[in-house]
This record gives C-alpha cells, structure tokens and sequence, in this order.
C-alpha cells in the first residue's frame, strides 16, 4: 500500500499565540514512528510536513496528487479553534478521490474522535491512542481487500450517528516498535527530537497524556540500550550531537526510574552529545542530575505548576512546594537553568493563591528572565477534552460557551484573580506576538538587548504587583479602568520594542 502521512499546516490565533498545551511536544515524532512501522511491513510511505515547511493547501494538494496514496493519514493537532480549514480541504480531497481512504491520528484525533467524524464527512477513520499497530492493520486490511472496521484502535461511525470501536492494547516492549522515521524538515530543527518513554505515572487535573495513552496506561520506558543505539546511529548517519527528550516524564517511577537514568547516563557519556529532558520535579535526585549533566544534560524542563501546596493538592500534582524548591536548588548546584512549567492561574484561585505564587516566584528568582517572567505570570488553565479537569468542570456547568467541543472555557470563579488574569493575558500577548519572531528563533535578536529585556521585565512585575495589591484592597475595575492599564503597559513596552526596531 502507499501511505502518505500529513503534517497539516497550523494556523494559531493571534489571542492564542503563546498557548502551548495544544499538543504535547512528543506528538512530534507519532507520524515519524508510524511510518517506521508502515516500512518495516512493506508499504511505501511519504510525510509532508506541512507545518514545519509552511506549505500551503493548494502546495499539499499537489503533493497527494503526485504521490497517490492508497491512505492519507493525517495526524490531526488542535489548532485554536482553525480546524475548519483543515477539514474543507480533507472534504477536497475526498470529493477528489486524491486518496482510497482519510485516516486522522494523535492527541486531538484520538479524544475528539466524534466531532472529527462528525464534523468532516471526509475521514473514514480515526485512530485512537497510539498509532502503529493500528494504522499497520489498516494498510494490511487495505492491501489484503477486507474490512478495516473491527480492528482494535480504530474508530468509525456507527449506524446510530456515533461511533464504535474496541480498544487497542498499549505497547508494552517500546524496544520492539522500529525507530521513528525523521524527515529533513525534522533534522532541521536546533535539536535532534526522539522520545525515550511514553505516558506518565503522575496524574494531574490538567493534563491529557494518559488520556491518549488509556486509562489503564503505565509510564513504559525503552531501555536505556535501545535509546543509545538510536542515538549512535542519528550521530553516525548526520553528525548531530543536540538531541531533546520529548518525553513528558523523563523519569520512571521510583528507584527504578533513576536506576534507569543512571544507566542512560552512563551510556551516552561516551556518545559524547548535549542534550535536554523535561520531567517531574520529585524525580530531581542530586546523583542522578548529576550522572546526567556528566552526559551532556544541558537543559530541563520541570512542572512547578504552583507555589502553594493548596493549589498543587488541587491539580492533583502529587507533588509538594518544598519539592519545587529542592528541584531548583539541585538543578542550579549542577549548572542547569531550568524552564518551568507553572500555572498562575486555575479555574478555582483565589487572590490569596495567586498572591504565593507570586511570592513563590520572587522568593525562587523565577522572574528575572523575560520570557520566564512573561509566562509565569500569565499562563491560565487551559481545559481540554481528555483532562479530568475537563469533565470536573463540565459536570459543575462551568463550561460556559465552549469554544469546540474539544475546548472548554471556564470561567475564573474570583473577579479579582479574572480582573488580573485578562490584564496580564492582553499585554503578555503583545509582547510574545512582538518577540514570536526573535524567541521561536526564526529572526536574529538585535544586539544588546539585555538591557531592554530587564525594563520589560520590571515592567511586567510592576503591573502585576500594582494591580495584585489594589485587588487585594479590594478595588473595583470596570472595563474601562482595565483597557486603561492595559494600554499604559502594552505603551511601556511597544516604545522599548520600536527603539529596538523590533516590529
Ligand atoms: S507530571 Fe506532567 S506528564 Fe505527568 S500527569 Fe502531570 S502534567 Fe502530565
């Protein structure tokens, strides 16, 4: 069979444009390792990484009809609510006959699977959870003539308008699936992506990783050989030596889980790269940072989430504010600076939460560095289909006017904490729409910056301190008063971007 496997473009809205959690960074390589999959069985299959090389529909369009595939496999990712482009072109596609069969793949697809059926006639099917084992049965199924319908993992309609499917099971030997297959768009990146691990043994409010994965999903680990010999061959075939562990969690659970990075360590040593991790913060053990490090760990990211161990009970983080800060001191004693992933602001905060988070974050030297201090003080919940905070609030009808289905919006429960929320929302979107540019890497950062970047930074923490004290004195904003602070600050730092000639 001939599979072409599609990266769709993706267009974010412009309210939206610092809104990461859409989909998780290790969905990055799901197309990559089902084509590994769909080679190791003998079909041809091509990727189109539309969104890495900024095609257009019409340049894709060509590219399906060149290639004519016996099954467009689209690995679907949320994109704010723009989904209806993708789905008027796939209705193309279809009306075209460019391909036998659509089918949709990933994290949207897999937990939106009946909107997508029922809102794009043109997918015949959507693959639920992990992608190669189903979409190798699809192409067998394909090539051998027969129904694709009962196979495990994958989703059809059903007579009744809804769908039907049966689950597949979760891959258990992650050292028995080939290695992802990575298109130069992907070797084009600063860093070479591969993932070590799949799922998490954490499982917070907010977040969908075992959503995708099932219910029933352990965290599961390659073993520390099968992730070397990857490595080895992606240095011997290119010469690159910057490699990112896309992993949600690094770490396994418990002391096996440092056992295991332990040996990781001392197996990419000699390999000789750099590298980063993301992971959770009571998996931050000295010796075992240190081991990492000593391999070339140059970055990390770790999930603090919170200041206030309230807030982290809340979100189900199972993890505490005295472990946020061990984490830090650790990372720091071994020479790493690490990103954070941090909350501000939930559904339920009150003013006296986000008043210790605040604190949390001076007190931790977390609002130094701009584009540190410019996402910490602004990221809200987002509230996906998938998350147990998704249904929570849901079942509580404080999902009021949802986007998409996919999507909910719920509503700050505290005015005041909605008050600053928005504010600092509207002038941290000014600023990342100014800087997209420079921080994704695309543009070269004028010199000298350093000193424009510390007075938009004191500029941020100023209006948040301004406005969080006249909150908690109890002052009332209207929506004049609000757009008046707002234009003051975003005034602030438009002058600083326009002297710097950053448009
Ligand atoms: S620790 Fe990270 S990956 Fe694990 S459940 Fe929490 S947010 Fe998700």
């Amino acid at each position: 069979m001939k599979v072409l496997l599609l990266e769709h473009p993706r267009s974010i809205m412009q309210e939206r444009c610092n809104d990461i959690a859409n989909t998780p960074l290790s969905s990055c390589l799901i197309s990559g390792y089902a084509a590994g999959m769909l080679m190791k069985g003998g079909h041809a299959v091509e990727i189109i990484e539309g969104y890495l090389e900024g095609l257009s529909y019409e340049q894709i369009e060509e590219r399906i009809r060149a290639f004519a595939p016996d099954i467009l496999g689209v690995h679907m990712v949320y994109h704010w609510r723009e989904d209806f482009a993708l789905f008027a072109f796939l209705e193309r596609v279809g009306q075209s006959r460019l391909a036998s069969a659509i089918t949709a793949y990933g994290f949207f697809a897999t937990l939106a699977a009946p909107d997508i059926l029922r809102q794009c006639a043109a997918v015949d099917a959507v693959i639920i959870g992990e992608a190669e084992a189903p979409f190798a049965a699809l192409a067998e199924a394909g090539a051998a003539g027969i129904s694709f319908t009962t196979i495990p993992g994958i989703a059809v309609r059903d007579s009744s308008g809804g769908i039907k499917y049966t689950n597949q099971e979760t891959v258990r030997d992650l050292d028995a699936i080939p290695f992802p297959v990575r298109t130069e768009a992907l070797y084009r990146l600063p860093e070479v992506n591969l993932l070590g691990s799949r799922g998490c043994y954490g499982s917070c409010t907010f977040c969908y990783i075992n959503g995708y994965y099932g219910k029933e999903s352990p965290w599961r680990g390659r073993s520390p050989e099968n992730i070397a010999a990857e490595i080895t061959r992606i240095v011997e075939r290119t010469g690159k030596r910057e490699f990112y562990f896309t992993d949600p969690n690094f770490f396994g659970p418990g002391q096996a889980g440092q056992d295991r990075a332990l040996r990781i360590a001392a197996l990419l040593k000699p390999i000789s790269i750099l590298f980063g991790i993301e992971g959770r913060v009571n998996d931050i053990h000295d010796d075992t940072i240190a081991a990492l490090v000593d391999a070339g760990l140059r970055h990390m990211l770790i999930g603090l989430e919170s200041g206030r161990d309230e807030s982290l009970r809340r979100m189900n983080k199972m993890t505490t504010v005295a472990q946020n800060e061990n984490a830090l001191r650790i990372l720091r004693k071994r020479g790493i600076e690490p990103n954070v992933g941090f909350i501000m602001f939930e559904p339920d905060s009150s003013l006296e939460d986000i008043r210790i988070n605040f604190e949390f974050l001076k007190r931790n030297d977390l609002l130094k560095n701009l584009p540190v201090t410019a996402n910490v003080l602004y990221h809200h919940q987002i509230v996906l289909e998938g998350t147990q905070a998704f249904h929570a609030l849901e079942r509580e009808g404080r999902l009021e006017s949802r986007p998409t289905p996919y999507e909910g919006n719920a509503q700050l429960r505290n005015p005041g904490v909605a008050v600053l929320a928005d504010i600092m929302r509207q002038v941290t979107n000014v600023l990342f729409s100014r800087m997209d540019g420079i921080w994704s890497g695309k543009l070269m950062e004028p010199p000298g910056m350093q000193r424009q970047y510390e007075e938009i930074n004191r500029i941020l923490v100023a209006l948040f301190e301004i406005n969080l004290s006249a909150l908690e004195a109890g002052d009332i904003f209207d929506a004049g008063g609000i757009a008046l602070r707002v234009r003051a600050a975003e005034k602030e730092i438009e002058d600083i971007l326009n002297d710097c000639q950053i448009i």
